[in-house]
This record gives structure tokens, C-alpha cells and sequence, in this order.
């Protein structure tokens, strides 16, 4: 049996959608982006909602709407994926890493504080494999400290920290539409913000910095290309209207691999905080003894099912330490337990449309593999 680690649910009226957009000629700025983010918007209980073409290019424009720039610090979390960070670099900023949790692998909120200098501009909080960080504590802290509170809630779309929607609580939130997110636009993401003037720089830059009124040829401001295209607005159209049942989906797969995966010793299933009061599952991370994740995740490969380690921290990465050289918080031994996450992490298949023949396979395979290795 072949399991990849993630695929798209396209089984919505996304084939039908996007044969709309092709018979009415409108490939770009139409009404289909603003039908999604609308959808959205509503969705997560904010006003605004500004489809870009990345989670990664919603990033970059969250940092240039907030302006931070050349050497402001951003306190954040080295376990993430590697662009939540790269958006400081982009505008000459700074990440300053605090450790994770071990248990929700979410930045430890108790170490943020002590992070803070006279060059902290923003806490750009990250919720990790859909779990939802403790906004309520962060958005304290950064008012104490007259800080900008930024989510990058790429992985936890439709997750609720205490009844709180993921991104509700940031000044402005992103999210992210990869094929492998919660739902897909193929490439796309948004940002979501209650903030008019967040919203109107958005829009303005995303497109060329042209004034969100004015003539096509007026820019007000240096802008970029970062527009979501009709076609792929479409499908997030399509996707949006079955996030319910897209949701419930992952979880049962999620409730399935936590009940039979539980019972294996040697592996740890994910810990949600009582707090979620719903979890969105991105992806389905188990735990394994340091020494044994990289042979189960060999011997996963070989028969065929698809596996990755989730992820290398970002603080260790070749690039970061060069440029960072010298600096504290960048060497190996500074954040122990993203580090041991680093390396006893392993995503496993997990998708909206997973079987439970296919979950069968996958957990007899982790079981079989670790068993082997006790005798
Ligand atoms: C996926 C992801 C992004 C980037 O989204 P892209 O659409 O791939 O650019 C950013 N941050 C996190 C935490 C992500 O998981």
C-alpha cells in the first residue's frame, strides 16, 4: 500500500467553480476573492480578510503593515515552519527565539517576557500542528509592554483557544492554503485583522501599492504581486463552505490514530491543552525516543508510507546560524526542548479523506517497527 502524508479533499464543488471562472473570462480581480474572503472573514469573526497568493507572502505584508524593519526584534518560536521567521528577514528584522512547551509544542508563554529589550517590536506568535497558542496570556504581556501581537495561525485554521477562533486575538493573524493545510486554494493564503488601516495597506501592497480606491496606474506606496488569482479563490470558495465537515473529518482520523496509537508504549500521541476548545488538525505528530526516529521513519519510507520530520528547528538551521553568527540564540544547545522535539518529532499520514484501512496499515507498520526493536 502506497500512503502519502497528505492530499488534498477536493470532493467540494472546486471542479465546478473554477470551470465558472474559466467561462466568465475573469482570471484575476474579480468577484471570487472577495467572495472567499468574505467567507473567511465571517468564518473567523473579523472584519477583514485579504487573500494574498502565500501564507509566506501574508507574512512578509504583516511585517511591512506593522512596520518592522531593520533590527526591530520579534520575539517567536524556533519550532515552526522555517517562513514564519524568514518574514523578519525579509524586512532586515531580528527573530529572537523563546523555547517551546514540550507537551503543546507552542512557544512557552512564561519564557516570553524575559525576552524583551528596548528593540522588541512585536511577538509574532505561532500555532504549531494546529493547536492553538495561549493568546489570552500573550495579548497581556505585549499590551503591558506596548508590543504588536502577530499570529501565524498558518496551521490552525478553525482552531478555538477558550472559545477564541486561532488569529481573533492577534492585531492581525495569517493563514495558509497549501495543498497540505487544513483547507487549499492549491497556492494562497490571507490575512484576517480587525484593523481598517492593517487592512487597507494590505490590500494596497499586495497589488502594487496601488491606493485601494484610485487609478489603476496611481501607486501610493512600494507594493509587490502578491494577488490570489480567481481560480484559486474559487477553490478556496469550495473549500470554505465544507470547513465543517472538513473539520469533523480530521478529527475522527485524529481521534482514530489517538485511541490505537495510545496503546503502543513507545509512542507519544499529541497533547491538546483542556483549554482548545476545538482542535483543527493539520498535521498528526507522534513522538518516539530520540535514537529511533529516524530508523521508524526509514523503515516507514520503505513500505511505502509517507512520513517527515516535523520540524528541524529553525534557530539550527545552516542559514540562520551564518547570518546570526555571534549573536546568542542561535547555536545548537540554546532551546532543549525544541531541539529534542527536532529530533523525536515524526508526522504521520493524515489527511481529511484517510481510510481506516489505510490508518490500519499505518499504525500496524509504527507498532510492528517498534516492537522489533524492544525484543
Ligand atoms: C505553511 C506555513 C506557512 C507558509 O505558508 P505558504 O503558503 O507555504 O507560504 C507559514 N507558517 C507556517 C507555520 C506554516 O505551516
Amino acid at each position: 500500500m502506497k500512503i502519502p502524508l497528505a492530499k488534498a479533499d477536493l470532493s467540494g464543488n472546486e471542479m465546478k467553480y473554477i470551470e465558472d471562472v474559466m467561462k466568465s473570462g475573469v482570471l484575476s480581480i474579480g468577484p471570487w476573492i472577495e467572495k472567499f474572503e468574505k467567507k473567511i472573514a465571517d468564518y473567523v469573526g473579523v472584519k477583514h480578510a485579504i487573500g494574498v497568493n502565500s501564507g509566506t507572502s501574508a507574512l512578509h505584508l504583516l511585517m511591512l503593515a506593522y512596520g518592522i524593519g531593520r533590527d526591530d526584534e520579534v520575539i517567536t518560536s524556533p519550532f515552526s515552519f522555517i517562513a514564519s521567521s524568514n518574514a523578519m528577514l525579509f524586512v532586515d528584522a531580528v527573530p529572537v527565539f523563546a523555547d517551546i512547551d514540550p507537551l503543546t509544542y507552542n512557544m512557552d508563554v512564561s519564557r516570553v517576557e524575559s525576552k524583551i529589550t528596548k528593540k522588541t517590536k512585536a511577538i509574532l506568535a505561532v500555532d504549531a500542528f494546529g493547536q492553538p497558542i495561549d493568546m489570552p496570556s500573550l495579548r497581556e504581556i505585549a499590551d503591558r509592554h506596548g508590543l504588536i501581537l502577530l499570529e501565524d495561525a498558518a496551521e490552525a485554521f478553525g482552531s478555538e483557544y477558550r472559545s477564541h477562533k486561532a488569529g481573533s486575538l492577534a492585531d492581525a493573524a495569517i493563514y495558509a492554503f497549501y495543498p497540505n493545510k487544513v483547507i487549499t486554494t492549491a497556492e494562497g493564503g490571507i490575512i484576517v485583522t480587525n484593523s481598517n488601516n492593517t487592512a487597507d495597506l494590505s490590500r494596497s501592497m499586495r497589488s502594487q501599492g496601488r491606493a485601494v480606491t484610485g487609478q489603476w496606474l496611481e501607486h501610493e506606496m512600494l507594493g509587490y504581486n502578491y494577488r490570489l488569482s480567481e481560480i484559486h479563490s474559487a477553490i478556496g470558495v469550495a473549500q470554505a463552505e465544507r470547513i465543517d465537515e472538513i473539520l469533523e473529518r480530521r478529527n475522527n482520523v485524529a481521534e482514530y490514530y489517538n485511541e490505537r496509537l495510545s496503546r503502543l508504549d513507545s509512542v507519544v500521541t499529541p497533547y491538546i491543552s483542556v483549554d482548545v476548545t476545538k482542535m483543527s488538525w493539520f498535521v498528526y505528530v507522534i513522538r518516539v525516543k530520540k535514537g529511533t526516529r529516524n530508523e521508524l521513519m526509514e523503515h516507514l519510507t520503505k513500505k511505502g508510507i509517507g512520513c517527515k520530520p516535523y520540524f528541524t528547528p529553525i534557530h539550527t538551521q545552516k542559514f540562520y546560524m551564518e547570518r546570526f553568527a555571534g549573536k546568542p540564540g542561535f547555536r545548537p544547545g540554546d532551546f532543549p526542548n525544541t531541539e529534542d522535539a527536532g529530533e523525536s518529532c515524526l508526522a504521520i499520514p493524515f489527511y481529511t479523506g484517510m481510510t481506516r484501512d489505510e490508518q490500519d496499515y499505518v499504525i500496524e507498520e509504527i507498532g510492528a517497527y517498534l516492537d522489533d526493536k524492544k525484543s
